[in-house]
């Protein structure tokens, strides 16, 4: 595919497209967005609101820990009360992926390091097949089997491969394609490096994630650099974030790793500048109310928000709404880039979000419209 614009364009590696319940993973399907909850599975009321407030900020995945028979049992009520698909977190106890995936889970993910033996992961695939599951095979550096510990040294890109391609081969061996891979570190560069060589030897579709990437801030840097790093190379078809934080952060952080590279849009991406002296007004305060209104919208939009002439008007010609702080209070609004009407400092933030509404209401009606097009011809 040619661009206008070859150095925003990013090739994505071709991957085999697998189904996490009704979402599409690989290839061209969008790169979707999980997260964990981190609720008592056993918590019923409390997961199922933890996953509905990950569903309001976009999950189009969420996955839930099964760590024992009590948790399985809750997990087929969570499944029913669940709009995303559910993936079904499993370590040690294969016994538990067989009941998740009786359960209604969408795909099983399973450690390799800590699941046992072949003959448990041939049960688990055949639970997987009569229930129409997918599965994750989900290497983690700090869990690597300990043969393939004493044959490498120490958790290194080679030994990780070694671990995701030994269970590719129980799982092909066993005439099962429908798996995605994921190498997880916390170390970047081994993380990076591991999926690297990983997309080189197969073509399955990759989950991507920094594993104990650490706390909101620290965790959204190194996420940023490592996921952005393959990202940026085309390899990637599902990512979590994960953070110390409340899970709904991971979703928003993931959306705007893709967003910053292009790669996914939803919601409102918001331009604005860092403000100095010569700001018309309060651009820090503005952009974190608007962020805070704004944060319901799932259209993809763009709205500028420059504290003076200096940027403002250049930014706002690249975007859908834009305002441009002028002298005196009376701030310039930008329309599809063109000047279109001033605004005063009071009314300002409620006269936005109003725009950014009625616009994002208009391109969903054009959408609709369009999908009902073919149709009616
Ligand atoms: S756009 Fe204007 S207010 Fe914002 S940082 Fe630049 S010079 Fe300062």
């Amino acid at each position: 595919m040619s661009s206008v614009r070859p150095y925003r364009q990013i090739l994505r590696r071709p991957s085999r497209q697998i189904m996490v319940g009704s979402v599409p993973v690989g290839g061209d399907a969008p790169i979707s967005v999980q997260s964990m909850t981190n609720t008592k599975t056993t918590d019923v009321a409390g997961t199922v609101d933890q996953i509905r407030r990950l569903e309001e900020a976009g999950a189009d995945i969420v996955r839930v820990s099964c760590p024992d028979e009590e948790s399985t049992a809750a997990f087929k009520d969570i499944v029913r009360h669940s709009n995303v698909p559910l993936v079904a977190d499993i370590h040690f106890h294969y016994k538990r992926a067989l009941e998740a995936a009786d359960a209604g889970a969408a795909c099983l993910r399973i450690n390799p390091g800590n699941i046992g033996s072949e003959d448990r992961v041939r049960e688990v695939v055949r639970a997987a097949k009569a229930n129409g599951c997918s599965i994750r095979i989900g290497v983690n550096a700090g869990s690597l089997e300990r043969d393939l510990l004493e044959q490498y040294g120490e958790p290194c890109p080679e030994a990780m491969v070694a671990s995701a391609q030994r269970h590719m081969a129980v799982l092909q061996d066993n005439d099962f394609q429908e798996f995605k891979i994921s190498v997880k570190a916390s170390d970047v560069f081994l993380a990076v490096a591991a999926y690297m060589q990983l997309a080189e030897a197969c073509d399955y579709p990759l989950h991507l994630g920094i594993t104990e990437a650490g706390g909101l801030r620290g965790g959204t840097v190194k996420s940023a650099v490592g996921m952005g790093n393959l990202l940026w190379a085309g390899i990637g078809d599902t990512i979590r974030v994960s953070l110390s934080a409340d899970p709904v952060e991971e979703i928003k952080v993931g959306f705007e790793i893709l967003k910053s590279l292009g790669l996914r849009h939803r919601g409102v991406r918001v331009i604005s500048c860092p403000s100095c002296a010569r700001q018309g007004f309060d651009v820090i305060k503005t952009v974190e109310t608007l962020e805070e209104r704004l944060a319901h919208i799932a259209t993809p939009m763009t709205l500028s928000i420059i504290g003076c002439v200096v940027n403002g008007p250049g930014e706002a010609r690249e975007t859908d709404i834009g305002l441009t702080g002028g002298g005196s209070g009376s701030h310039m609004v930008y329309v599809s880039g063109v000047k279109d009407h001033t605004i005063n400092d009071e009314t300002m933030v409620e006269h936005l979000v109003s725009m950014v509404e009625k616009k994002a209401a208009e391109i969903e009606a054009a959408k609709a419209e369009e999908a009902e097009a073919p149709a009616a011809e």
